[in-house]
């Protein structure tokens, strides 16, 4: 080999070497950052106080049962099946549907959502409430002792919740969930009420937005259909949480 030859070839190899490098270079820049908590917002100081990017899940009526219920409405030994999972991880909207019996009319295929509870609810929203004839309290859940009588028909049987804080109907409070990790960094507790900011056609501000916290729970606001529809917001749209700092 000619010395101009080895010189030529000792030149490849070093633009191949080249080459390499900045290909895995380019590789590990196209990485995605490491994931802390998936999807998680992440909150920004402004003005004194801060803001929260915050996904917004509508609530369609539905309703929560006990697994006493599940087998009087389903049939004996009876549990519920997932039909599709909801955002907050081991939640999900169930296949089983029952008929929600009011005082003038009912409401046929009302969702069951999943998994059990210690008690049955229906959580309805107002116009649900006025088309069947009922006063509803806003509640957060069925251990409000405001909560309605409410009665359910299943494909194997019947149902009626007493009411009075052992279960019943009501309008859910709009409400916030958070981790514990993400209230900390928030600086808010279960039972906090903050306001969200809603932008689009119908900017508004939603106050009194109540503070949920469990470890595990995904960042998301539930509002109910009414509330949806008044702001103008659907499934999946965000909000701009505000939490003051004291
Ligand atoms: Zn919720």
């Amino acid at each position: 080999m000619t010395e101009q030859a080895t010189l030529d070839l000792n030149s490849s190899q070093f633009t191949i070497d080249r080459i390499s490098q900045e290909v895995l270079r380019r590789l590990a820049d196209l990485q995605p950052a490491p994931v802390v908590d998936d999807h998680e917002p992440v909150p920004t100081a402004v003005n004194g106080h801060l803001e929260l990017k915050t996904p917004i899940g509508i609530s369609v009526r539905h309703v929560h049962l006990c697994p006493e219920h599940v087998e009087i409405l389903f049939g004996k030994g009876h549990s519920l099946t997932v039909y599709n999972e909801l955002y907050q991880k081991g939640y999900y909207a169930a296949r089983e549907q029952v008929m929600v019996v009011g005082r003038k009319r009912c409401i046929e295929k009302v969702r069951v959502l999943g998994p059990t509870r210690p008690f049955s609810q229906v959580e309805l929203s107002q116009t649900d409430a006025l088309m069947i004839g009922m006063k509803l309290p806003i509640a957060t859940d069925g251990s409000d002792p405001a909560c309605q009588p409410i009665t359910l028909v299943g494909p194997e049987g019947v149902v009626t919740l007493p009411g009075n804080g052992n279960g019943g109907a009501f309008i859910a409070r709009r409400h916030i969930h958070l981790s514990d990790d993400m209230a900390k960094r928030l600086g808010v507790k279960n039972g906090d009420l903050l306001d969200l900011d809603i932008d689009g056609a119908r900017p508004t501000t939603l106050h009194g937005i109540l503070v949920r916290v469990k470890a595990g729970w995904l960042t998301e606001v539930h509002l109910d259909t009414d509330e949806g529809n008044a702001v103008g917001i659907r499934s999946g749209q965000t909000g701009t949480l505000i939490v003051p700092q004291k």
